[in-house]
């Protein structure tokens, strides 16, 4: 029984930080109850796609991630760029 309310806890607390990154509460309750520390450190580890930085490929004009070295469409080699365009996550926010 004790076990029950530790993963509800877990879930409970894994649930809240997967939602406040933006990703689904059921999700990341089900993990961090499921696995209770892992899924909770998981889920604060995590790094989310959305918060990450993009630029655009030179070639096709593809939005791409900035660790990206090749575009996802195209295949051209992409350098590092000068400037990146803010994570989704920044710009849902701005809307
Ligand atoms: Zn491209």
């Amino acid at each position: 029984m004790a076990y029950v309310v530790i993963a509800f806890c877990f879930g409970l607390a894994g649930g809240i930080v997967g939602k406040v990154k933006g990703s689904s509460f059921l999700i990341w309750f089900l993990i961090s109850a499921i696995v209770p520390f892992l899924g909770l450190a998981a889920a604060l580890l995590y790094r989310w796609d959305r918060d990450e930085l993009r630029r655009q490929c030179p070639g096709c004009g593809k939005v791409v991630k900035l660790h990206d070295a090749l575009c996802t469409r195209c295949g051209t080699e992409l350098e590092f760029p000068d400037v990146a365009i803010e994570p989704e996550s920044v710009s849902a926010m701005r809307r």
